[in-house]
Formats: structure tokens, C-alpha cells, sequence
């Protein structure tokens, strides 16, 4: 039966795909795909396991100890065993593995869910219960397999022979359907054969949606059930554009969405003409359009659309998902440096590590702290860690003699950061002097995104070269919506009165003291608001490079001059968002 899911929207586009659920399973396991080669040693692996827990449950079965119920255990046993032998547990385990390359923890999991849904509708409470013995069969199998195991619910690429593979695993387009997944998951995805995704939390900018965009797949978070109505293996088409999931969809919509899809692909198509047209609006203002990334590999997709430089390097990623094992200097020098050496001369902006919150060092270990977005986040937690942070500025500073390099600090509010920032920095300096090492100059620039910066700027303009406007925290902030949860998304207002005066005050504070100001937060990829951003006097725009084309065809339709009276109007009205629907 059709049914739709409703969520956020947070990249567009349409998937069509298989549901491949993960981490819904009360089992927890490894999921990665194999290789082609790798297909019989796996289904050898799943039989020498299966033959295992067989000889141990028969083994049980003659040393029931004479003062145990007999019976009982018995037939217990006996159950366990003739689950084993089943074909449901056999022949189609392994069609999972050699069809869609799943390893044979994920077969065996996928497959148990598919079962335990057969007995849970079951009338017979006797039989029902059998649900539990299967999962008991399950577990001794996977704990079997274990001697071998992989890491933990890790999802990792298939091979790139496997992607390009013509067989059948390709032939299925495969979706992702999660309850949550962690910023560290999705860099996984970003190698991974999904095709698009759908979690049942997260907000419009929370870390995973941004990780999405990037990813560059249709995607949709905050979808509440989603994990719990999907099933494994379910048909699904997830509209990005609407922030609909449709769960197994008729002949009739498939085709509707099928044809939805490819108009989006003609649509690309016309946009990547559009890659060495200078970003100029009608009347002649240069507009600066730059990259957001969040690996030193993402320059070669930042370069692809022509983007003028990279605006934010989310250095984080370097450092989640590691169990609390930090990125030494050594190995953030060769990643800052390969940023650098991979736009070719044009200017990088690293920011310092901005973990708290929704980015989590260690997924295992979230924050408890009450209100963490309000905790020891960012600049405030590199201040408390002075070794790492000066590990991480001279890695900085050192990148800086490749290329041009600016170096941006998240999230300051006092007086005391900047100036505890600047010493420290000029430390890191000193120390690498001390060892002789290289190091260059680089341009020093302060992200505005506590109400407190953005009603302070005098004092971040004595100190910086240029401000970054993360709308993202600053509207966070300025509202008090926790960005990352689904459940006050609506009051996520980009074109809240307040919002719009801490901006406009932003940018024209920096153009009167002739510093440069960028919005780096996700507004700046959102093409309705591309206009009023001109408007308010907006040069620079950094965002995901899967955006930046459809931004500049926003630019090469505006006139700045005419925008510019227009956000005047919208500026002064009490109800912003109805000025921006009647548009110019
Ligand atoms: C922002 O807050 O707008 C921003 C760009 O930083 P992040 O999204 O990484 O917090
Ligand atoms: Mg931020």
C-alpha cells in the first residue's frame, strides 16, 4: 500500500530506490559491501558460521544436565535448530549477499527483519513468540561470525571495481533509511552506492542535513517514523524537493516521479553551462561564489563548478569519529596542505575545529550537558584544549606557505576569546619559528554567529581581516531554535525581522570599514535568498559546490541596484517573509 512520509527538506532532487534500513535492528553490526570476488568467501564465511552454531546447539542438545527440564529444553533447542536450517534463513541470506554484495552480518539482519515482521503479524501467540528464538538464532550466528568481524555499524564504500560493476547489485538503486545518523556517518556515505536518504531526525541545518548537501543526493531528515514504517527492501521514492518519502509507490506515481527525475537531470544539465559565466549581477556587480567543504578531496568539486575559492573548510571532520583519538599535527599539515594545493592558488579558509553540539567528537559518547548547543562548543572548547588548538594552528600556519590561506575561528562572543585567539596564534608562530619550520601569512577572520558578535562588530573589526556570517548558529541563536531538532523546525525563520537587521548591520558595517564580509551559512546556497542577500549588500556567498550554479543563475538575473531599494522595503517591514513572496 502507498503512503507518504513527511519531513524537512534538505537536498533536492528525486531518489528512486530499495530501502536499506540501518542500525534499525535490535542486533547491532557491521554493514559494508563486498567485491564480486569477495561473494563465495563471504557465503562460505555464513556456512562455516551456520555449521558452527549447528554442532554447538547439538552438542547443547546431549548435555542437557539430568536436573534441567529435558523436554523443554529440548524442543527449544530442536526450534533453534530447525530455524537454522531453514531455507528462509539459507537460501535467501545468501541472495542477499550475492545480489546486492551485502556483508553476511548485514544479509543475516536484513533478512531476520523480514522475518520477525512475518511472526509479529502472526495470530497465534505461540508462533509469534518464535520471533524471539529466530533473533536468539541470529545473534549466536552473528557472534559466531564475530571471530572475524569488521568494526562496528560501519558503512563503507563498495569497492570501486564493484561501483562500476554492470551486474545486479548496481542494477538496484539503493536508499538509505536511518533514525539518525551522525556527521562522522555520512562522510562515510559520501563514498557510498545510496543514491538518497531519509532520517527520522535532524533539522533544516543540522550537521547531518549540511553532510547531506554535500553528499549532493536527494535527502529529507526529521521524517519522524520513517525508520519504523519503512521496510527493508521497500520500494521508496524520496522527493527532496518537497520533503516527502513515498513508501512503496503504484505503477502510476513511479512513473510520475521517474518523470520528475529526469526533468531535474535536464534541468542540471542546463545549469553546468553556466560554470565559466562570471558571477556579475545585471548591472555589473562582481559576486564572489565559493565553496563550503568538509575533506581536502572536496576542492576537485569545488573547482568543477568554477567556485572562486573556498569560503569554509569545516576542519571538524578531521577529528569525529575517532574515538576521541585527535588528528596530530603531521596529519593535519598533509590535509590543510592538499585543501590548499587543490585550488590551485586560490584562497582557502580553514576554520578552527568547531566541535559541541550535533558534532559530537565521538558519536558514542554524545554530550550530555543540558543545552550543549550553549555548552563548550567551538572556540570555547579549543580555548579549554590550548595544546590541541595550538597543534591545529600550526598545522595552519603551516599549510599557510602553500597557498593563499585565511584562518577563521567559529563562534566568538567576548572580548577575552579574540584576544586569548590571537595570542595563541601568534604562539603556534612563535613555536614553529623555534623549530625552524615554514610557515606563512594568512588573512585572520571572525564567523558571526552569536548575537553578541554581530551586536559587537566594532570590536571584531579592530581585530579581523574579514567576518563570515554563519547564518546557521546565528539564527540558532537569535531565535533560540535548537537547529537540530525537528520539532521546532517551522520556527527556523531566515527572514525574521531580527535576522534580517543583524545581517544587514553585519554587512554594511564591514563595507564602511572596507573588510570583507561572507555568508558561509546555508542561507547563503538557498536561491530564494539570493536576491535579498544582493540586496542587503552581499558580495560573498560560500556554500555547498552542489549549489553554486543554481546561485549564480539567481545572480545573473539581479539587478543589485534596484535589489538594494528593494531590502530596504523589506527591512523595515514588520512582516518580511510577505515582502519576499511578492517579490520584485
Ligand atoms: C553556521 O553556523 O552558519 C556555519 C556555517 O557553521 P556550522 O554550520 O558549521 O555550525
Ligand atoms: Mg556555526
Amino acid at each position: 500500500m502507498t503512503f507518504a512520509i513527511h519531513g524537512i527538506t534538505v537536498s533536492r532532487g528525486i531518489a528512486i530506490g530499495r530501502a536499506v534500513l540501518v542500525a534499525s535492528s535490535r542486533v547491532d553490526v557491521a554493514h559494508y559491501f563486498i567485491a564480486p570476488e569477495q561473494i563465495r568467501a563471504e557465503l562460505r564465511r555464513l556456512r562455516q558460521a551456520r555449521d558452527a552454531v549447528i554442532e554447538e546447539l547439538e552438542r547443547l542438545r546431549h548435555e542437557i544436565p539430568e536436573d534441567a527440564p529435558h523436554e523443554e529444553l529440548g524442543a527449544l533447542l530442536d526450534v533453534h535448530l530447525m530455524l537454522l536450517q531453514d531455507e528462509m534463513l539459507g537460501a535467501e541470506v545468501m541472495q542477499w549477499i550475492t545480489e546486492r554484495r551485502y556483508n553476511a552480518e548485514w544479509a543475516l539482519v536484513t533478512q531476520m527483519e523480514i522475518i520477525a515482521r512475518q511472526f509479529d503479524e502472526m495470530q497465534d501467540p505461540y508462533l509469534r513468540e518464535r520471533g524471539a528464538d529466530l533473533e536468539q538464532v541470529i545473534e549466536r550466528l552473528i557472534r559466531q561470525l564475530k571471530g572475524a568481524a569488521v568494526p562496528l555499524l560501519e558503512i563503507a564504500s563498495p569497492p570501486r571495481e564493484a561501483a562500476a560493476g554492470p551486474d545486479e547489485a548496481q542494477q538496484v538503486p539503493l536508499v538509505l533509511v536511518a533514525h539518525d545518523l551522525s556527521p562522522a556517518d555520512m562522510l562515510q556515505f559520501k563514498k557510498s552506492v545510496f543514491t538518497g536518504f531519509v532520517t527520522d531526525v535532524g533539522g533544516k541545518t543540522s550537521h547531518t542535513a549540511i553532510v547531506a548537501r554535500s553528499m549532493d543526493i536527494p535527502a529529507v531528515v526529521g521524517a519522524r517514523s520513517a525508520s519504523h514504517l519503512v521496510r527493508q527492501d521497500d520500494w521508496v521514492i524520496i522527493d527532496g524537493d518537497a520533503g516527502v518519502t513515498i513508501v512503496d509507490p503504484s505503477p502510476i506515481i513511479l512513473a510520475e516521479y521517474g518523470f520528475k527525475q529526469r526533468q531535474g537531470e535536464l534541468e542540471r544539465g542546463r545549469l553546468s553551462r553556466l560554470r565559466n559565466t562570471p558571477a556579475r549581477t545585471l548591472d555589473g556587480q562582481p559576486i564572489e561564489l565559493l565553496a563550503n567543504i568538509e575533506q581536502p578531496t572536496d576542492t576537485a568539486a569545488a573547482l568543477a563548478v568554477s567556485a572562486v575559492g573556498v569560503g569554509l573548510f569545516r576542519t571538524e571532520f578531521l577529528f569525529m569519529g575517532r574515538e576521541g583519538k585527535l588528528p596530530d599535527e603531521e596529519e593535519q599539515y598533509a590535509a590543510y596542505r592538499q585543501a590548499v594545493e587543490g585550488m590551485h592558488g586560490l584562497p582557502v579558509t580553514i576554520r578552527t575545529v568547531d566541535v559541541g553540539a550535533d558534532k559530537p567528537l565521538d558519536d558514542r559518547r554524545p554530550d550530555t550537558h543540558l543545552n550543549p548547543a550553549l555548552g563548550l562548543r567551538a572556540i570555547r572548547w579549543s580555548l579549554s584544549e590550548p595544546a590541541m588548538f595550538l597543534t591545529q594552528l600550526r598545522a595552519i600556519l603551516r599549510a599557510a606557505a602553500h597557498g593563499k590561506v585565511n584562518l577563521l575561528i567559529p563562534m566568538l562572543a567576548h572580548g577575552s576569546e579574540i584576544r586569548q585567539s590571537l595570542e595563541l596564534i601568534a604562539k603556534a608562530r612563535a613555536q614553529l619559528d623555534a623549530r625552524a619550520l615554514v610557515h606563512g601569512p594568512v588573512r585572520l577572520g571572525a564567523m558571526i554567529e552569536v548575537p553578541a558578535a554581530a551586536l559587537s562588530l566594532r570590536m571584531f573589526l579592530r581585530y579581523f581581516d574579514f567576518l563570515s556570517i554563519g547564518t546557521n548558529d546565528l539564527i540558532q541563536y537569535t531565535l533560540a531554535i535548537d537547529r537540530a531538532d525537528e520539532s521546532v523546525a517551522h520556527l527556523f525563520d531566515q527572514l525574521h525581522p531580527a535576522v534580517l537587521r543583524l545581517l544587514a548591520d553585519t554587512i554594511a558595517e564591514g563595507a564602511r570599514q572596507g573588510k570583507p564580509v561572507s555568508v558561509c551559512g546555508e542561507m547563503a546556497g538557498d536561491t530564494g535568498m539570493t536576491r535579498l542577500l544582493i540586496g542587503l549588500g552581499l558580495r560573498a556567498f560560500s556554500m555547498h559546490p552542489s549549489q553554486i550554479l543554481a546561485v549564480k543563475q539567481e545572480v545573473l538575473r539581479a539587478d543589485a541596484g534596484k535589489l538594494t531599494r528593494w531590502a530596504e522595503q523589506v527591512l523595515a517591514s514588520d512582516e518580511p517573509a510577505e515582502l519576499m513572496l511578492a517579490k520584485l
